[in-house]
């Protein structure tokens, strides 16, 4: 017998392996195999179990061991695997690796593991007289609670050492009345620990919107467009609840950012110790619990992020993806996909509710839910007493700056810091400046790996390429006329801090960018300062953005938006409008109204004029006819195939080439080859062609038929280059 297995490696085809006819139930289809590969042993999925061969039989090796007893991919994992294999035109062995946690991938056990447990040992009690056991707690009131806890259910030892201590839970087994015991986790237990929290009365348009989820039957799309605070975390709960007491499981996806301690809490509040947490931060040991805890139905609640979207549901009920217009669902290298999209796939093959929310709708969505493919469920109101912040611009023409800000708006934040309030400042740009920049010679100090300027970093003391990492000591005087007369140019979310905590030096100014915030408990520790308000100025960069409660900040402000204004990338406004909304949605939170500024050098800029005046979703509906008049996104499908390269010549040759093989398909226009937005990076150039169809399955086809041929191109193996499906971002 010959098991085809898929293999994780970038070849477009299966790989067969001989086993005797004895060994047929021991290989599961769906289930992982070990064999041999060139003089390495790999670890691959079983597709297909074959009487007969295509290779040459004499050539085809045995199978080395089998590593599962039943399927770890169910029948629908499987097709959903090959669907994104089709879809993304991605190997199927790649694919399939992608959506295991890496101890999987490396052959590690899918079984339950046991664990140990905490029991009370009954021979010891039972020796004991009452009084004796009062006697033995006395001194130790923590011991008694959690013998006392554990008397009723024995506990996981790593919990009790978290929760307690591991010198008290030390004392009490030196006592002998528990004992530790290994013990396999039992499946399909959430039910037991499922709370259900008290509900926030439901106002009008929540109250539509949880009827409308709740009387879903089968597969249904709904797209809630919920102004910032309008309630939609307590629609989602209330939705789950009704799917949890039908015994199911539900996946909510989040963007990585916003994966705050505080959002998981709300839920762990409401549900009780049912809700399990998957995101990049996670040891492989922890992922791969995740993964058992969602295929052995032990947790009903999955809060992750884009890979989550792979999770082995046991009993799946619902998937909401939360903040469904945010960039971190797009995967940008390898296997390029799209969580978003990948959850509704998997909701329709689940027959399943699924549910996207955001105050800011990606087009893709807004245009779904206009055209009826999803449910459509507004919520326009703030819920609670909080109101919507106001919007205007100030036109910085003819204005004298101090750090990039307008002298009314320095006015502006001293009356509300001078109120109590707090302020937050968006900026572009982290570091210090942009460049560095010689008064002499006019000679910028400029990564040549990169064609790019190095920004000037204070807090480091060096120069950083923003593009690929490199540094370099900090310049006194300019590298090609020795002039010691060098300055910084532009301003980044440092020299912000810095100027504002000298000139309101009674306040403490925080900065939040990807370099104040390196780690995951740094982000969390400086999100939870300001809600304790030990800082009242808050300078950053798009992190800021991202969907955290600030119910003190009542002004916010937006240095620079005229980058998005004259970007060459379709989707600019898109992503300028939905920064804006989300920024505002920052302020104004609670009982204190809220103001947004935008500094603009174009303030009469019709899309600048719309978004300040009509709001996020007149501007995303004037935005989407545009897009259907010019038949871009989502009025049409686009594939971008990508090449990156030290020399130019080969990049282009390819890309001419490419351009012929797409030049060949009717229904298809194609442009390029264009440099991306980030010409070059590491010394590599970067190119794009982006082809464009009306039809998505005419795009992937001929995609697929251009890709099969562009590999045998003489400079496809030399090149780094890659077909993106749908791409979201050209940089
Ligand atoms: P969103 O997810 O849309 O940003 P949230 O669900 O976080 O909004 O709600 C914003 C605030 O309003 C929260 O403090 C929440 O507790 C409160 N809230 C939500 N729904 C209600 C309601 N029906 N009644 C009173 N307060 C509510
Ligand atoms: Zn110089
Ligand atoms: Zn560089």
């Amino acid at each position: 017998m010959y098991l085809s297995v898929a293999l994780a490696v970038p070849l477009h085809r299966d790989f067969a392996y001989s086993i005797s006819k004895e060994q047929l139930n021991d290989y599961p289809i769906g289930g992982r195999v070990q064999v041999p590969f060139g003089n390495k042993k790999r670890v691959g999925v079983v597709l297909a179990v074959n009487s007969e061969c295509e290779f040459d039989a004499a050539k085809v090796k045995p199978a080395i061991k089998p590593l599962d007893t039943a399927p770890i991919f169910s029948q629908e994992l499987m097709s959903l695997a090959k669907w994104i294999s089709r879809f993304y035109i991605y190997p199927m062995g790649e694919v399939l690796s992608a959506m295991l946690p890496t101890l999987l991938r490396k052959g590690e056990s899918a079984e339950l593991t046991a664990l140990e447990y905490l029991h009370v040992c009954k021979e010891s009690l039972a020796k004991i007289s009452q009084s004796d056991l009062i006697e033995t707690f006395k001194r130790s009131k923590k011991q008694a609670q959690l013998f006392q806890y554990i008397s009723s259910h024995p506990m996981l030892l790593k919990d009790a050492k978290k929760a307690y201590s591991p010198s008290i839970v030390k004392g009490l087994v030196d006592k002998s009345l528990v004992h530790v015991n290994l013990q396999t986790p039992k499946t399909n237990t959430w039910q037991e620990n499922m709370l259900l929290g008290e509900k926030k009365r439901a106002n009008p348009e929540q109250a539509i919107a949880i009827a409308s989820i709740n009387q879903a039957e089968g597969y249904t799309g709904f797209l809630i467009e919920g102004v910032t605070g309008s309630g939609k975390t307590e629609v989602y709960l209330q939705v789950i609840e009704e799917v949890l007491q039908q015994g199911q499981q539900v996946l909510i996806l989040v963007p990585e950012i916003g994966l705050t301690p505080q959002t998981v809490k709300r839920f762990e509040e409401r549900f009780g110790n049912v809700v399990a947490v998957w995101h990049s931060a996670l040891t492989d040991n922890e992922r791969l619990q995740v993964w058992q805890q969602a295929k052995h139905n032990q947790m009903a609640v999955f809060i992750g992020t884009r890979s989550s979207v792979f999770l082995p549901l046991a009993k799946p009920g619902m998937i909401i993806v939360d903040e469904e217009h945010d960039e971190s669902y797009k995967q940008q290298d390898k296997l390029r996909y799209h969580a978003r999209d990948i959850a509704a796939y998997r909701a329709n093959q689940y027959n399943i509710p699924l549910v996207l929310g955001t105050a800011t709708p990606s087009l893709e969505s807004l245009h779904n839910a206009l055209s009826h493919k999803y449910r459509h469920l507004i919520l326009a109101q703030r819920a609670g007493s909080a109101s919507m912040p106001t919007q205007h611009l100030i036109d910085l023409g003819g204005q004298v700056l101090d750090a990039g800000i307008a002298p009314s708006m320095m006015m502006r934040i001293e009356q509300q810091l001078k109120a109590g309030n707090q302020v937050l400042i968006y900026v572009n740009r982290r570091g210090y400046a942009p460049a560095l920049i010689c008064e002499q010679c006019g000679h910028v100090e400029t990564c040549l790996d990169c064609d790019n300027p190095f920004t000037v970093h204070l807090s480091a003391h060096n120069l950083q390429c923003h593009r690929c990492g490199k540094f370099e000591p900090y310049q006194h005087s300019c590298k090609k006329c020795h002039s010691k007369n060098v300055s910084t140019q532009g301003i980044g979310t440092e020299q912000i801090q810095q100027i504002l905590a000298k000139r309101f030096s009674d306040y403490s100014c925080v900065r939040i960018d990807s370099d104040s915030t390196r780690g995951k408990r740094k982000l969390n520790e400086l999100l939870t300062e300001i809600n304790q308000n030990k800082h009242q100025l808050l300078v950053g960069t798009q992190i800021l953005s991202k969907g955290h409660h600030f119910p003190n900040v009542t002004l916010a402000l937006i240095l620079n938006v005229d980058s998005f204004l004259f970007s060459s990338d379709y989707r600019a406004p898109e992503k300028l409008a939905q920064l804006v909304t989300q920024l505002s949605g920052r302020a104004g939170r609670e009982n204190k109204p809220g103001e947004v500024w935008l500094q603009s050098y174009q303030v009469g800029h019709p899309l600048l004029q719309d978004l300040v005046n009509n709001g996020y979703s007149h501007f995303a509906r004037t935005l989407l006819s545009e897009r259907i008049a010019a038949k871009l996104p989502p009025a049409s499908y686009q594939a971008a195939i990508r090449v990156e390269h030290t020399e130019l010549a080969p990049i282009l040759n390819f890309l001419e080439y490419a351009g012929q093989l797409l030049g060949q398909f009717k229904q298809l226009e194609f442009v390029g080859p264009f440099p991306a937005g980030v010409e070059k990076k590491q010394g590599r150039y970067r190119f794009i062609t982006v082809a464009q169809s009306n039809s998505s399955a005419y795009l992937v086809k001929a995609m697929q038929q251009a890709k099969e041929a562009l590999e045998k191109h003489q400079f496809a193996a030399k090149l780094r280059w890659i077909v993106d499906i749908m791409p979201t971002d050209f940089s």
